[in-house]
């Protein structure tokens, strides 16, 4: 089995580590109602996407 033949010192594991950050997730708005929702997903509040209801939203 091979072994690392050197320990990987702080600065080496950190620098690694430095491309390991989790980015933001961006939200739209949408068009319909303002809720902030995920670009190209239809709207969790009123069923919209693109300007026109697709799906209806139940208050059951
Ligand atoms: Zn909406």
């Amino acid at each position: 089995m091979a072994v690392p033949k050197k320990k990987t010192s702080k600065m080496r594991r950190r620098m690694r580590r430095s491309h390991q950050a989790i980015t933001k997730s961006c939200l739209a708005r949408c068009s319909h109602c303002n809720a902030a929702i995920p670009a190209h997903r239809i709207c969790h509040n009123c069923g919209h996407y693109a300007g026109k209801a697709v799906v209806e939203v139940g208050e059951a």
